[in-house]
């Protein structure tokens, strides 16, 4: 601690952290972010079960010393506060007066599955709680915060406000927006042609496969992410997708069904198997597959998920559909593949004419990621 600095390792991570930048008293406002990064950390372990909760870190802290922590692990489970404040020993329970609780999610203050964990802290008779940023979800918003305050407790509002946020956008979005968040997802060659076009598609048998093994396998990951995938109409009449997932292990798989699927074998009885429900966006579609829907417009769409509690939805195309969802503005992230080869270098045949890629707007890159050869462009919406 003499030369300024702490090296302080939380589970293989090691933080730097600057004691200068301290509060002349004992452990303050300055450890902060630093318990909220943890939180973080601690959250992220909720990613695959969670769903569609939100994923949540709690860390419980008392005189610079992590005396409990926890974090939500899975739908209808014990939430991360909950968690832990359970983690914290007997000999350090006479601590929880003096102690701090960290949380990257405001706490609930409703009864859902479980109790409503401001209720817990409160009982506990902790004295201060730092929240990362607040619940979106109607029942809450702000109320956790409220009750805490109304029994005497200290709370902080907004530490690492943005990575908070962030780690739950999914979610975040759906109670903001009253929608699904929406990820656009599409396969293009070097000179950019996505497919060809039906007629003489359909004549020449023609298939256009951009995709390798291994991007092939992240589009079953992304599936496997998401609880609804949609396609327009030309793509199902020309291609019949099978759009479940084959190469991933997921949300979709069968542990991870009750909480995810459940909802939507309980409203779509007719929806067989563990797959995300198929939505296709058309009229008068021919031979629709038994348990799938079909919407005309994209708002109806939306609000129908949003109905139904659909968080999230990948939109695979064709063109035309992923181009009036990026026209209308609504989209969160894209997902853009491009392979190693033109389409003229790989179809020789000549006058088969070509649909080319989407034109995104509004775009920010935020990642460009290589496998075997082919790029994947990760854009996000600007808001
Ligand atoms: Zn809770």
């Amino acid at each position: 601690m003499n030369n300024g600095k702490k090296a302080t390792s939380i589970e293989g991570s090691t933080l730097q952290l600057s004691t200068k930048s301290l509060p002349s008293g004992r452990f303050g406002g300055g450890f902060d972010s630093t318990y909220m990064r943890r939180c973080l950390q601690l959250a992220r372990n909720g990613q695959q079960n969670a769903q569609p909760n939100p994923m949540v870190g709690a860390v419980v802290v008392c005189e610079g010393r992590i005396i409990g922590e926890g974090y939500h692990v899975r739908c209808g489970e014990g939430h991360a506060e909950v968690n832990a404040l359970a983690s914290v020993k007997k000999e350090d329970e006479h601590l929880l007066k003096d102690a701090t609780i960290y949380v990257s999610l405001e706490p609930c203050s409703h009864y859902g599955k479980t109790p409503p964990c401001a209720d817990l802290i409160i009982s506990k008779g902790l004295k201060r709680c730092v929240v990362g940023c607040v619940d979106p979800f109607a029942k809450v918003q702000g109320r956790g915060i409220q009750k805490l305050r109304d029994a005497g407790i200290e709370v902080t509002v907004g530490v690492l406000e943005e990575e908070c946020k962030n780690l739950n956008k999914r979610f975040m979005t759906f109670h903001r927006l009253k929608r699904p968040f929406i990820s656009l997802k599409w396969a293009k060659t070097k000179n950019g042609v996505i497919g060809l076009k039906s007629e003489e598609r359909r004549a020449k048998h023609h298939n256009l496969i951009i995709s390798n093994t291994y991007t092939q396998m992240l589009c079953h990951k992304r599936r496997a992410e998401h609880q609804a995938i949609l396609v327009g109409r030309r793509t199902l009449e020309m291609d019949a997708p099978s759009l479940n997932v084959r190469a991933w292990k997921g949300w979709s798989s069968e542990s991870h069904q009750a909480c995810l699927n459940g909802r939507v074998v309980t409203d779509f009885d007719k929806v067989k198997g563990k797959n995300p429900q198929p939505v296709v966006l058309g009229k008068n579609v021919k031979d629709l597959p038994e348990g799938w829907w079909c919407f005309e417009t994209i708002e109806e769409t939306l609000s129908a998920l949003y109905e139904r509690g659909i968080q999230t939805l990948l939109v695979e195309g064709g063109r035309e559909t992923l181009q009036a969802f990026i026209d209308k503005d609504v989209w969160d992230e894209a997902f853009v593949e491009t392979g190693e080869f033109s389409w003229a270098e790989m179809n020789r045949e000549e006058g088969v004419e070509a649909v080319f890629a989407p034109t995104l707007k509004n775009a920010e890159r935020v990642e460009d990621a290589w496998f075997m050869g082919h790029q994947i462009e990760q854009w996000r919406h600007l808001s």
